[in-house]
């Protein structure tokens, strides 16, 4: 049986990932950036990467904008008094002490086209409108509407059932406005209370602080036998949320990682190219950790043959290819021997995209998300329940299959220039996006 083989078997029968994936959402917690919790896991992988046989296990630090959630009140002030649970988004700005009361207005979508139709209503209230789908809209959305002069910003959850999401309202900058999430049954309350009256009044508080903070990429190697130098990276966040276990989003994605790694190195699979293994500190609070990488990394850009990451891995798994990558499809779809399609795609919000900014060759692994997984992530629903060991065992077994098969070629891929990435995150229309979260100039 080939060394391949054999790790890969050892991920389907081995209890490993699940038993990291449990001290992930159990033992350590949700992992929010900055918390004791993500201390705590941070040292937890580490500890069992060396525990592995990784070589240059170690910590390397970043810096990012911390921010501390120390309480949010909501209500609803007129018509009538009624408090509603809220949640404060991370980097939402404090109110005054006393608090804001503000007349509220409904947008009924968090699009660009739906807060400008609505402009001449904002300035002066607070907005309420629906968190959206991914965590690109939240950003948006605190963006236009502080543009359109808003006291607050209001987001309900897309789903009954849900809670108050959470989720970060700027990356790694404070937002000019406060911002608060609520569920889906109460956004619907204040807008019949909205609709039967004419008119609502909410008064609310945020209490939060900023300061600079330092968090840790966790960094290990499987040296290569030839080209040292060169590597094939493979990441995933370990952080989360303070509000739930962030087990879907992302302890499964970091155990998965843990596992390939531990099968790629106890069965003594030695590649061509060096495989580093890098848990992403602060990913949720705008990709912090993957770009603090490539800061502190600039000289070795050239170096990485692929990155590949895995945010969220579901079931199947399946590989995903990052536009414009798509000569990859040829080594990895060998890689799934049948498994399922290779897809393809330009994702703009995990720790792949500033490697991708760079030009560097990236991927993702991951099931297609559907259901009421989608529902949940960053609420205190994402428990470890939600993600049976199949899950963690199926992607890991991809990955360690397309490591091995990407380190071992003569070039995976191109890399592109920075002039290529933005001629087609333009030619896509990413760029209203990317403007509107900060993050185009
Ligand atoms: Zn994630």
């Amino acid at each position: 049986m080939s060394t391949k083989a054999k790790a890969v078997g050892d991920i389907w029968s081995s209890g490993e990932s699940y038993r990291n994936f449990l001290d992930l959402c159990d033992e350590a917690g949700g992992r929010f950036t900055g918390t004791e919790s993500e201390t705590k896991a941070r040292d937890l992988i580490a500890a069992r990467l060396d525990d592995y046989g990784l070589s240059n296990v170690h910590l390397e630090p970043v810096d990012y904008l911390s921010w501390k959630r120390i309480g949010a009140k909501l209500k609803l002030a007129c018509p009538m008094n009624r408090d509603l649970d809220s949640l404060a988004f991370t980097y939402s700005s404090p109110t005054p002490q006393e608090g804001l009361e503000t007349e509220l207005v409904f947008i009924s979508e968090p699009t660009r086209d739906a807060f400008y139709d609505a402009s001449d209503r904002v300035d002066g209230r607070a907005v309420l409108t629906y968190v959206g789908n991914g965590v690109g809209p939240a950003c948006q959305s605190t963006h236009w509407a502080s543009d359109l002069g808003a006291e607050a910003l209001i987001l309900m959850a897309n789903s009954y059932r849900s809670m108050q999401p959470a989720g970060s309202c700027r990356w790694n900058q404070p937002s000019p406005i406060p911002v608060m999430s609520i569920s889906r049954e109460d956004g619907e309350y204040i807008n019949r209370i909205n609709d039967a009256h004419g008119s609502v009044t909410v008064r609310f508080t945020v209490e939060s602080e900023t300061s600079e903070g330092i968090s840790h990429n966790v960094v290990a190697d499987i040296p290569g036998r030839e080209r040292q130098d060169e590597q094939v990276i493979i990441g995933a966040h370990y952080d989360g949320f303070d509000i739930a276990q962030s087990a879907i989003d992302n302890a499964s994605g970091t155990a998965t990682v843990m596992e390939a790694a531990r099968a790629l190195s106890q069965n003594r699979l030695e590649c061509e190219r060096t495989l580093r293994f890098v848990l992403f500190a602060a990913e949720e609070l705008g990709m912090v950790g993957s770009q603090g990488y490539l800061d502190a990394h600039k000289a070795e850009t050239d170096d990485i043959s692929v990155m590949m990451t895995t945010d969220w891995p579901g079931y199947p798994a399946r590989y995903g290819l990052q536009l414009p990558f798509t000569e990859l499809e040829a080594p990895l779809g060998s890689s799934m021997q049948g498994r399922g399609e290779v897809s393809t795609g330009l994702g703009m919000y995990s720790d792949h995209f500033p490697f991708m900014r760079k030009g560097v060759p990236t991927m993702w692994i991951g099931g297609q998300i559907t259901g009421r997984d989608l529902e949940i992530y960053h609420t205190v629903f994402d428990t470890a329940d939600k993600v049976p060991p199949r899950v963690l065992q199926d992607s890991a077994m991809l990955i360690t299959s397309a490591a091995v098969d990407l380190a071992k070629m003569d070039r995976p891929a191109e890399h592109r220039t920075e002039g290529d990435i933005g001629r087609l995150l333009e030619e896509t229309g990413r760029t209203a996006a990317l403007k509107a979260e900060g993050r185009w100039d």
